[in-house]
Formats: structure tokens, sequence, C-alpha cells
């Protein structure tokens, strides 16, 4: 199957309601064109240079899309990511988060950003700690964040094996989604749940994941040089 035929029936498949981001990073502009003609809308994109590559290389076909952020984002990235992407999904921190306000401010400009939860608590990944009181705490601050405008969670889950044992961390962020769901603040707008990758975006969706991010079930295993 082509990359496009890959896409086309993942799109069948997968409910009307869950967005398919196609994760792309290490991919060629190539492959992400063929994405684009197949019907894809949404890119995200895990390296602030790559995606300057990809913008370049692709020209129009590039503007028709929407841009997401899904990398550890740096603060001195901040300034060109908000030149290339239209949404972050990896707001990590209050310091992030306030960094993102501050430079979105001086462009004028207001960002759609999620929260990054780090479910599986792992030393080893960035996101925020999964417990609801503290990130009720951040959305409390982010509220008084003129320039952002907080549209959802995004989380990676556990790398594992078998999806059935991410499925009770996916279970934990939905809770918490609808919880933050419920608050009524100025600049918060929960509407989005990122959740589920290419091993693991069928439990994630039968566990309410609203966007997922799919890389290698479409473009095939990466290859880093
Ligand atoms: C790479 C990546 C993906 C896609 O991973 P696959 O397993 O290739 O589908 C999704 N989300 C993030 C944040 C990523 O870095």
């Amino acid at each position: 199957m082509t990359i496009g035929e890959k896409y086309s029936k993942i799109r069948e498949d997968v409910p009307e309601h869950v967005t398919i981001v196609a994760a792309v990073k290490t991919r060629t502009a190539n492959e992400v064109a063929q994405v684009i003609d197949a019907g894809v809308t949404d890119i995200g994109e895990n390296y602030v240079q790559e995606a300057e590559t990809l913008h370049n290389e692709l020209g129009d076909a590039a503007k028709s899309i929407q841009w997401h952020m899904i990398g550890h984002l740096q603060t001195n990235k901040i300034n060109k990511a908000l030149e290339l992407f239209n949404v972050i999904q990896t707001i990590d921190s209050l310091k992030k988060a306030d960094a993102v306000n501050r430079r979105a401010a001086e462009r004028g400009k207001v960002v759609p950003v999620y929260i990054e939860v780090n479910i599986g608590s792992e030393l080893t990944k960035s996101g925020f700690s999964p417990e609801y009181v503290l990130i009720e705490d951040l959305i409390n601050e982010m509220a008084g964040m003129e320039f952002l405008r907080v549209k959802g969670l995004m989380t990676m889950g556990p790398v594992t094996g078998d999806p059935e044992e991410i499925r009770p961390y996916f279970r934990k962020t939905r809770q918490i989604f609808d919880r933050l769901c419920t608050l009524h603040l100025p600049h918060i707008d929960m509407k989005t749940l990122s959740m589920g990758m290419s091993h693991s975006y069928k439990v994630a969706i039968e566990e309410g994941s609203t966007m997922v991010r799919l890389g290698t079930v479409l473009f095939g295993t990466r290859i880093y040089q």
C-alpha cells in the first residue's frame, strides 16, 4: 500500500470525531506531501528545524494544514515555533506557559495550546505531573494568560509492547480531561484529548481520545540518522 492508501484506510476505520495528526518527524517532504494529498489536515512535528525545512519544501501545501508542535519545546525556539506552528501541544510547566504567553504577546497573536501530561510519571519523559489538583492549579494560572487559549490535553503514555497495558493511563488522562472540561475560566476552552500513537491508537480511542498522532502506521518504521 502507498502512504496515501494507508491513510485512507485508517481514516475510514477511525470515528469521524477523532482527528488524525500525521506525526512526521524524520520524514521527507515528499512523504508528507503524499499524506496531505490523501486528505490529512493536521501535521505533527517534534522539531522546529524540521518543520521549517518542510514548510520551505512544501510551499503552498504547507499553508493549507494545521501544524502541531508535539516535541519538547526549548525556550530559545519559542519564537520560531510560533512562526511555524498553529498549535503547541507540549506545554509542560507553568514556566513554559508563561514563556510562550510572553512571546505570543510580543507578536500580538493568540496561540492555542495543550497541556502535556506525563501520565506515567516517567522520569525520562517531559510533561506535567498527572495529579488533578496540580493540573487545575496550572490551568487557573493559565486562565490569566491573555495570549494563550488552553484547548486540550496531550499525553504520550508509557511505551510498552502491549497497548492494553497503556489503557489504564489513557483512562486516567480521560478522567482528568473530563473534570477540566467542567471548569469555566477565561482563556480555557478544553476540547481536545490528544492521545494514542501507532501501536496504541485503537485503545486510546476506546478510552475517549479525540486526536491520535500517527507516524509508523502511515510512513513505516522511522530511521534516525
Ligand atoms: C513520534 C511521535 C508520535 C508518532 O509515533 P508512532 O509510534 O510512529 O505513531 C506521536 N506523538 C509524538 C509526541 C511523537 O513524538
